[in-house]
């Protein structure tokens, strides 16, 4: 096997089966494992990872840390060496929870990626079975369908009607028209390779069957794929942050360099009054936040992972929580997609078969449906329902005499656009003409007008019913028409029946439904069926009220984008929509302000799903297409997973905000307590390694621990969260202020009555500031409810925090080597009672704050 410079696409298939040890029915299994031995899994080669220690090394990279350690260097030298040691130390234990945090965040974006696998259909000794796509080797032979990826490189060698978007590759937007035969042309670029199907590239239409040439990084985009990798996505919220931080960190350290002059002013020791700014400057910035955020929201990535919603951006997670409408399939997501046929007509005009009715052939012949090794229809829902409804009339023999009975020579799909299908199969001389679907389709090329306009009569009964109505016409003509007259076969058509099937809602739907509407959410049904069919079942699950409107796919066609976004917010219900109108519906919510969700499966909706702020593609039924053009998707196609994810995004989201409150509120606390103190004539209340410390131990672990939080009582009684909304809005910021300023009050009173009464003032200011801490990150557990009732033991990992660092902080008071490192004393009961009481006011009085907030603001 050579697979050189050789250009496939020139080639004949026969030289290339022979030249790759293959043939059309594929490879051996294990076969098939030799090859991915020898030539590797199909997968393009990621970035170089930085290593390990370069993350670890680029903890020191900050501006700022450098500038603290050379002043701890420098005051070393002229001063106290221990001090210099410690907080080098320190900086260390900085680094290396840093380096812990990143690299678990980046750890928790690579199982993301891991979960968004797709499968490939090969042909492995003739049996189409489907692999993981990385599994593929060269010389696998593959069906390609309609809304797949390609897989990897592929020379085709069967081509029905296939189209393929290339956009990825070439740039060219139009799907490509692909052909089968070999190319003599010389020298052409991918784009003009004609026979050949990309790795990458999506199928829009048709399908084929192809020889895989190239696999991994043997592919045309692998050979680009350098340029391919993109780094990973800053969310709105990061770039917020980042933002925020900048400015945040110009003030702090200007508020740093007014501290150190004032401190030269006042003629103490400059390398003391520098290291103590400089140590400031650092506690205060909130260096961490990017990281924490990152891990909070790719844990809570993972966390929906677990719930069947698979994010593929983590923007995703954070908008989520701002979603005001979903828009939802209903066939499969709404309903269990388990159909049943309830309701029969049958018309029998034209005589076509002695043994079977007309009906019975439509339902027998027309359909993708195949017995699997143990005779069990397998398939589509809804031509399995018809296959079934068969076999209650006629045995599996007989339905097996059928289809050999009427070979079938050709098809034209299924499209919901055009809402129907048509087969053609073979009798004696004769061509047998079968077409299927939505009745209103039917109906437009029935020969009969008055059969016609019966049908949609009668159709709109049963669909007023729920039930989703399917029709069925059909013909005879005298041989196979030309590929050119393909448009006049779904024409003059007799009819044959119409059926009617139910699909019962799901069970969990109307519960999740409720919750919507609780939560200011308003879900909206989106459907190919019947007007009448989709009303009945937006009515059964609640998504439709009396006064809603009920909007067709044709009434749509007919309004301005102007006129429609008048009533969009009145609609709830789509029908007889064709894909690709949800663009528009989205739009118009959209321009509405709103924040909208669409579900989708199919390649037209992919446009409808990129442009929706959250695009969520089918797990089960959806395309590949699809899921490429998605932000989330769901693994089970189920309705309530979109809530429940909804629920985890506002979860996410109070959260994060939870842990930016506590830490700029320690932060900016401790810019007060050094910043005031020399206005008040006190001395220095903390040394540098005190702030260190308190940084150390409050900042990364408690805030992580915040992040696991469960959700609020209210979390979807309150309205969606408006996306632009300020991080600081509700609250937020009020809260860093105030109870900053109250933490430094109530440090500085410490300083001042100890003084006054002679005690160890200097541990007393660092232990009450660090219970201060403690105290207050318990209370902002909650924005609404008391800590006594949220329950003390119900986020163990804070509780575990908390109670170590307490600890620690008692290590620090008592222990002698403590003592010597952190220049403290042991305080007596006296003062320890004291200290313990200080340390919970901070806690008591944003527990008070949300007393006053449920009482007095909302
Ligand atoms: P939805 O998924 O929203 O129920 P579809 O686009 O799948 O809508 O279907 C729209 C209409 O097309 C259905 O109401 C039905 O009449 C018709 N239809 C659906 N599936 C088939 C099929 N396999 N063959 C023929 N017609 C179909
Ligand atoms: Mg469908």
């Amino acid at each position: 096997m050579k697979f050189s410079a050789m250009a496939f696409y020139q080639e004949e298939i026969s030289k290339l089966f022979s030249e790759f040890n293959s043939q059309k029915e594929g490879i051996s299994p294990s076969e098939a494992q030799k090859r991915l031995q020898k030539y590797g899994p199909n997968a393009l080669q990621e970035k170089k990872k930085k290593p390990v220690w370069l993350l670890f090394l680029g903890q020191f990279k900050d501006f700022m840390i450098l500038i603290l350690a050379a002043a701890a260097v420098i005051s070393g030298i002229v001063g106290d060496l221990t001090d210099t040691l410690i907080i080098l130390v320190i900086i260390v234990l900085n680094a290396i929870l840093g380096f812990v945090q990143e690299y678990r965040a980046e750890k928790a974006m690579e199982s993301l990626k891991k979960l968004t696998e797709t499968q490939t259909t090969v042909i492995r000794k003739g049996e189409p079975v489907p692999i993981p796509s990385h599994e593929l080797v060269p010389g696998d032979v593959v069906l390609l369908e309609a809304g797949n990826m390609i897989p990897a490189d592929i020379r085709l060698f069967e081509t029905f009607s296939l189209k393929v978007d290339e956009s990825s590759l070439t740039g060219e937007s139009v799907p490509i028209d692909k052909v089968s035969d070999p190319i003599s042309k010389a020298d052409l670029s991918p784009g003009d390779q004609l026979n050949m199907a990309f790795k990458g590239t999506l199928i829009t239409n048709g399908r084929a069957l192809g020889l895989v040439v190239g696999t991994g990084m043997n592919t045309e985009i692998g050979k680009i794929a350098d340029l391919l990798q993109e780094d990973s996505p800053v969310t709105p919220l990061q770039q917020r942050m980042k933002q925020f931080g900048k400015i945040i960190s110009y003030i702090i350290l200007v508020i740093c360099g007014l501290l150190f002059l004032g401190g030269i002013a006042r003629g103490e020791n400059i390398f003391q009054v520098l290291l103590l700014s400089v140590t400031l400057a650092v506690a205060a910035i909130p260096e961490a936040l990017p990281a924490l955020i990152t891990i909070a929201l790719s844990l809570g990535a993972g966390r929906l992972a677990k719930k069947k919603a698979l994010i593929r951006k983590l923007p995703a997670v954070e908008s989520l929580g701002s979603v005001s409408y979903i828009c939802t399939d209903k066939t499969g997501t709404l309903t269990q997609n388990k159909m049943s046929v309830v309701n029969l007509e049958s018309d029998h005009h034209l005589n076509i078969s002695p043994r079977f009715s007309n009906l019975q052939l439509a339902m027998g012949l027309s359909h993708d449906v195949h017995l699997d090794k143990k005779g069990q229809p397998k398939g589509e829902a809804t031509e399995l329902a018809l296959v079934e409804r068969l076999l209650k009339e006629i045995s599996l023999d007989q339905f097996k005499e059928m289809t050999q009975e009427f070979p079938r020579i050709g098809e034209i799909p299924f499209d919901s656009t055009r809402k129907r299908m048509s087969t053609l199969h073979q009798l004696g001389d004769q061509v047998l003409v079968l077409c299927k679907g939505a009745s209103e389709s039917i109906s437009s090329i029935l020969q009969n007008e008055e059969t016609a306009k019966q049908l949609i009569l009668s159709s709109e009964a049963w669909a007023k019913k729920g039930e989703r109505v399917l029709a069925f016409a059909g013909k005879l003509i005298p041989n196979l028409p030309m590929e050119t007259d393909l448009n006049n076969l779904e024409m003059d058509l007799e009819y044959f029946g119409k059926v009617g099937m139910i699909d019962p809602p799901r069970e969990e739907v109307k519960v999740s439904i409720k919750e919507c509407k609780t939560a200011g959410i308003k879900p909206v049904m989106i459907t190919g069926d019947h007007p009448a069919t989709a009303r009945a079942i937006a009515a059964e699950v609640g998504i439709w009220k009396a006064d809603d409107l009920v909007l067709t796919g044709a009434e749509l066609a007919n309004l301005s984008d102007e006129a429609f976004a008048n009533q969009v917010e009145k609609v709830s219900v789509y029908a007889r929509v064709a894909p690709e109108q949800k663009l528009r519906i989205v739009q118009a919510l959209q321009q509405k302000g709103h924040y909208a969700a669409m579900t989708g499966d199919g390649v037209n909706d992919a446009p409808s799903l990129k442009a929706a702020n959250i695009g969520i593609a089918m797990g089960i039924t959806g395309t590949d297409v699809s899921k490429e053009a998605s932000h989330m998707i769901l693994l089970d196609d189920n309705f309530s997973t979109i809530v429940k994810a909804v629920k985890e995004g506002r979860r996410i989201y109070d959260n994060i905000r939870k842990f930016i409150k506590y830490i700029l509120t320690c932060n900016t606390a401790e810019i007060w307590v050094v910043g005031i103190a020399p206005f008040l004539g006190f001395a220095n209340p903390l040394l540098p390694i005190h702030i260190l410390w308190i940084n150390l131990v409050t900042d990364g672990i408690p805030a992580l621990a915040l992040a696991g939080e469960k959700p609020e009582l209210d979390l979807m009684k309150r309205p969606p969260r408006p996306p632009k909304q300020s991080l600081f809005a509700e609250g937020v910021g009020y809260h860093i202020i105030w109870v900053g300023i109250l933490m430094a009050a109530v440090t500085l009173f410490t300083q001042y009555w100890a003084t006054q009464n002679g005690w160890h003032w200097q541990t007393l200011v660092f232990s009450v500031l660090a219970f201060s801490q403690l105290g207050h990150v318990m209370a902002v557990r909650s924005d609404r409810t008391f800590l006594f009732r949220q329950g003390l033991l119900s986020n163990y990992p804070l509780l575990l925090a908390v109670g170590g660092t307490l600890v620690l902080q008692l290590g620090v008071i008592y222990l002698p080597f403590m003592n010597e490192i952190f220049h403290t004393e042991p305080l007596n009961l006296k003062e320890l009672l004291f200290c313990g009481g200080m340390g919970l006011i901070v806690f008591h009085a944003v527990e008070l704050e949300k007393w006053v907030r449920i009482r007095f603001i909302n």
